[in-house]
């Protein structure tokens, strides 16, 4: 049966008619200024029409269209410009820019919605015996630059659209699993869920629209991950559809079955197969749920705290601890406070600095969330309170939490309201050891904003802590600027490169829960080694031989050569702005 899916916007986050409301937060646009540095007004800045989009000619292919179908119903495929360029796109900044601008350098030349497991291999059969681009398409939220279709040798591409394959097909409600069809999005999967009294505990910011199948293809984080775990500590199964047969694994709790099978699809980010469904570990509804607000005196008090929390073996299921940069950013987001609101918090600034002894120029904002019975609620919520206030913090209640959770899925609205005012805004995100987290947190904050003045602009850099683990954590820089006309992606690309080095000479990994796509491709070397590449890439050519899968993805492709986009003139040129001993390293093109 014909299902019609939601689609986002081909230029920016979220469906048609939704947006980022300002109207309430009066401190949010000065406050931008501000970090920016911006004196006027800037000009605004809104995307093309789709009709000056400028689409890649269509690759059309006869022979393959006819050869699926006999399998598919009308609607399925489609190449109609809409769809072409929806699906031509992730969400990066890169992806977004040149959207907005309408260069359209790279689309699909079909797309097709599959309706079943039959469906999706009927297509990978016809892509092989056709030579034909497959690149699988979640909910297309990623910022790594997953679903490029570019230099692909001059192939037809094929958009593998999952959205139509939504369902929970079956809970256990024994051992607490549910097998779940790999295009569900994120609502869809809980509201099948909670009807039954169970939830999965991953919410990544993107959880409204993003799929099952893309999170485990990119080994997404969601904000309880410290109570539920990343995506790839839930599954038990999955099913994936590749060029040299179906990967099916079996439903059991652990196995010692030689190299774990799972683990090899986990990650793969559509570069051996198609996902088509997972049987994961879900857990009963909490009886209660509550996220409050704490103060840490600095970043260090708070990334102790953490720290002490998790050897204690009492962790929240959510922590997000903002920097004060992030605290600044976040506190520029509250409503118009009512006349009484605002004398309270007054008096609470004038307790905190005369009493506590604040400095509230360095004053870090600490969310933190519990749940469970009514029992496990209090004595987690207590014992955690108790380590925080150990370490200085000073509760702020559950005020700010309802704040949090009424607009949380708002703030990725954010960055299209910026680029409308020709403002860049993105993140970069690492994991490290807890020895190695404030290194690595100064060094990328000190990169990134000497990247940015670099580019002759002031630079707002931030980070949050928000993946937490025995041996560490994640640390997630979101930063920002005013755009360089004529050199936005340039300024970008050298920003981003200046993020990713830091991480890598620190300590870090190229990505906590990002993927590698094309964005991190430059890093995946050293990250993993040369050896570690070359077992990826063996994995592919095993199961893929004709690197018809999303090529160029995860490891470099012969097939699929990629040009990252910043050569050594462009780097050259901003380094010119530092003295000699500060310049950066090479190109990473
Ligand atoms: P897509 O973007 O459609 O695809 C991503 C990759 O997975 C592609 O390589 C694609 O080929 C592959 N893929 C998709 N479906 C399948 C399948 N069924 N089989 C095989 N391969 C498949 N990520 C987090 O982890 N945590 C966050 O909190 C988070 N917040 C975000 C907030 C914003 C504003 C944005 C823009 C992104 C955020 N992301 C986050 C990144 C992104 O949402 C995740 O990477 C997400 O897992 C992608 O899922 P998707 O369904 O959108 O996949």
């Amino acid at each position: 049966m014909a299902v019609e899916v939601r689609q986002m916007k081909w230029w920016g986050w979220g469906e048609e008619g939704t947006g980022f409301d300002i109207s309430n937060k009066p401190d949010l646009w000065p406050f931008i200024r501000s970090a920016a540095g911006l004196e006027e007004e800037p000009e605004p800045s809104p995307p093309v029409s789709m009709e000056e989009v400028q689409l890649p000619e269509q690759k059309t292919h006869e022979a393959f269209v006819s050869a699926v179908s006999s399998t598919l119903e009308a609607g399925q495929l489609r190449q109609d410009r809409e769809e072409r360029l929806v699906h031509a796109y992730g969400k990066s900044f890169r992806d977004l820019w040149r959207a907005r601008t309408g260069i359209s350098d790279a689309a699909p030349d079909y797309v097709i919605y599959p309706n079943s497991e039959a469906d999706v291999a009927a297509v990978i059969k016809a892509a092989v015996t056709h030579d034909v681009v497959v690149i699988p398409y979640g909910g297309g939220s990623n910022i790594a630059g997953c679903l490029e279709a570019k230099g692909n040798g001059g192939r037809t591409v094929i958009s593998l659209d999952m959205k139509r394959m939504d369902r929970v097909l079956e809970i256990d409600e024994e051992a607490h699993i549910a097998r779940i069809q790999c295009g569900t999005l994120g609502p869809g999967m809980e509201q099948q869920l909670n009807g039954k009294g169970f939830t999965l505990g991953h919410f990544p910011d993107s959880f409204v629209y993003s799929t099952v199948g893309g999170w485990v293809a990119t080994r997404s984080a969601g904000m309880q991950s410290d109570k539920y775990g990343k995506i790839e500590d839930m599954v038990l199964s999955l099913r994936m559809v590749t060029p040299s047969g179906t990967i099916v694994t079996r439903t059991v709790p652990k196995s010692s079955n030689g190299i774990d099978v799972n683990h090899l699809c986990i990650g793969s980010e559509g570069i051996l197969g198609v996902i088509t469904e997972v049987t994961l570990q879900v857990h009963r509804l909490p009886e209660r749920r509550e996220i409050y607000g704490f103060l840490f005196p600095d970043f260090e008090s708070g990334i102790k705290a953490i720290r002490e929390c998790v050897a204690r073996e009492c962790m929240p299921m959510m922590v997000r601890f903002n920097d004060h940069e992030k605290t600044a950013l976040s506190a520029a987001f509250k409503s118009k406070p009512t006349p009484l609101e605002a004398l309270v918090s007054k008096a609470v600034k004038a307790y905190l600095v005369r009493v506590k002894g604040f400095d509230l120029s360095k004053s870090c904002i600490m969310l933190s969330g519990f749940e469970g019975d009514a029992k496990t609620f209090r004595y987690t919520r207590r014992k955690v309170t108790g380590i925080y206030k150990q370490h200085g913090a000073f509760s702020l209640g559950a005020g700010v939490g309802k704040t949090f959770e009424k607009s949380k899925y708002d703030f990725p609205h954010l960055r299209d309201y910026l680029m409308d005012r020709r403002i860049m805004a993105d993140v970069s995100e690492t994991s490290t050891l807890w020895s190695n987290i404030l290194p690595l947190y100064h060094a990328a904050m000190d990169a990134i904003a000497q990247a940015t003045r670099d580019t002759g602009q002031k630079a707002f850099v931030s980070c949050h802590i928000s993946h937490n683990y025995h041996s560490g954590a994640s640390l997630y820089f979101t930063f920002g600027c005013v755009q360089l006309p004529g050199r936005e992606l340039e300024q970008y690309l050298y920003i981003k490169k200046a993020a990713e080095d830091a991480f890598m000479k620190n300590g870090g990994t190229l990505s906590h829960h990002h993927a590698v796509g094309t964005e991190h491709l430059p890093w995946i070397e050293e990250d993993i080694s040369p050896a570690g590449v070359k077992a990826v890439q063996a994995l592919k050519d095993g199961l893929d031989p004709n690197a018809i899968m999303n090529p160029g993805k995860i490891v470099p492709s012969p097939k699929a050569p990629y040009d990252w986009g910043l050569g050594e003139e462009a780097i050259a040129r901003f380094a010119g702005h530092r003295q000699e001993d500060e310049r950066p390293a090479k190109s990473t093109a």
